[in-house]
């Protein structure tokens, strides 16, 4: 035998059963954005190294050991989009969506980052993502976070996840705050870790929502951004806190939280499970105003969040199975005739029942095969159809799961029949 060939590390097959956890899933999250007025914006997978180096920032976990970056045959450095949020501000900025207007966007894809595969932790994984430009107020914040509280609801997780709210004040908040938590932290600077000293220079308020629990510790008492934020922050954070309430989500504080990503500023959101591990985070975003202009267009302020996918995967196999999809229909024939007959009734029947899932038999075999095969499809009813029933155009209706006498019905009534008897 020759040898078998693997999917590369960290890049997932899913599986038939799980398809139907993500079709659900990605079905209420489009009716959820059309809920909501957003509009779906499709982005290729592939964007110049630059892109991601410009909008993330050189510092971050993402562009120093995560991107998957290549040369193309002309020699240009090209990556698999590690995030979304950087070619939909290009995209933005390249259509001109975004200069002097509103917009309210979504999309959902997959993304690449080279980290250790881990449970919740993949090289291809998917997102979806909520970009919106030219609204600088809070209660856009807010419905983003409110429209994920409702995706819990609907979903039957909202007992399995909690809410992390912070600011991160403005620019010039933020670099005045830098200077007091590096005061605080370079007399201490040999207790950190590696990373974190290496951040010490290059980005430090990143030092403050390290893994480490040793760092964690460390920076208990540091200064607090909470308390060196510029006023327009402070009152932009009170609103949001605000609009929470009136709208009963629950929140924490959490002082700490500063993301990843260089980008963001005031608002930023996580939601986090406790039932998935060390890979909790399964939403999480913020505002991040200055990213446009950084990107070469106008200013424009932008709020967003990304979702993984997976990891919300997961949970729902945790804590709301599916039960496999199966078919309602498994048409059993025996004959020649019998089998073209059946072939052409199948295909009466998904023209009338479109949501019909009729299975066909092939490669004949006997009626109790036939059978055998009609059960294990999870088929609820099998349609009969011997050389009698081609002759008379009928076609025997057979309960597979109920006990019920079997049924004798022409052909051309069977699709109405069908509407009463398939128990949805
Ligand atoms: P983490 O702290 O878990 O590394 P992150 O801050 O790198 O997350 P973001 O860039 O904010 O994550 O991405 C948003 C969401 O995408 C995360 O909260 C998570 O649910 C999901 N996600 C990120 N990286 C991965 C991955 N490698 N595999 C699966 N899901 C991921
Ligand atoms: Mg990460």
């Amino acid at each position: 035998m020759a040898q078998k060939i693997q999917a590369i590390r960290g890049m997932n097959d899913i599986l038939p059963e799980q398809t139907p956890y993500w079709q659900k899933l990605e079905t209420i999250l489009r009716r959820l954005m059309n809920s909501y007025g957003y509009s779906e914006i499709r982005m290729p997978i592939v964007e110049k190294t630059q892109l991601f180096k410009r909008s993330i920032g050189e510092v971050t976990d993402i562009v120093e050991k995560e991107m998957y970056t290549f040369e193309d045959r002309n020699g240009d450095s090209l990556t698999l989009r590690p995030e979304g949020t950087a070619s939909c501000v290009r995209a933005g900025i390249e259509h001109g969506l975004l200069y002097n207007q509103e917009q309210r966007l979504w999309y959902m894809g997959p993304m690449f980052r080279h980290e250790r595969p881990q449970k919740g932790r993949y090289r291809q994984f998917h997102q979806l993502g909520v970009e919106t430009f030219g609204i600088a107020t809070a209660d856009v914040d807010a419905e983003l976070i409110l429209m994920t509280a409702r995706l819990w609801r609907e979903l039957g997780l909202s007992d399995s996840v909690r809410l992390e709210i912070n600011s991160l004040g403005s620019n010039e908040a933020r670099a005045a705050y830098r200077d007091k938590l590096v005061a605080f932290l370079e007399p201490i600077k040999d207790q950190l870790d590696e990373d974190s000293q290496r951040r010490l220079g290059s980005n430090p308020l990143r030092i403050l929502d390290s893994k480490n629990p040793e760092v964690q510790a460390l920076v208990t008492d540091a200064p607090k951004l909470s308390e060196h934020l510029d006023p327009e922050s402070e009152q932009h954070f009170k609103q949001l806190c605000k609009i929470l309430e009136a709208n009963g989500v629950e929140y924490t504080v959490n002082t700490n939280l500063v993301r990843g990503l260089d980008y963001y500023n005031r608002t930023v959101f996580e939601w986090i499970t406790d039932k998935l591990g060390a890979q909790g985070t399964i939403c999480a975003g913020g505002r991040y105003d200055g990213l446009t202009e950084q990107l070469g267009g106008h200013a424009t302020t932008a709020s967003g969040f990304a979702m993984g996918i997976e990891r919300i995967v997961a949970l729902l196999e945790e804590i709301a199975p599916i039960k496999p999809a199966l078919a309602d229909v498994y048409m059993v024939a025996l004959g020649e005739e019998a089998e073209i007959n059946a072939i052409q009734l199948a295909e009466q029947l998904r023209e009338k029942l479109p949501e019909l899932s009729v299975r066909n038999n092939f490669g004949g075999g006997n009626f109790k095969k036939q059978f055998k095969r009609a059960d294990k499809s999870g088929a609820q009813i099998a349609l009969v159809l011997g050389e009698q029933e081609v002759q008379e155009k009928t076609v025997g209706v057979k309960f597979l799961r109920e006990q019920k006498d079997q049924l004798q019905l022409a052909q051309s009534e069977v699709a109405e029949q069908l509407k009463s008897l398939i128990n949805q």
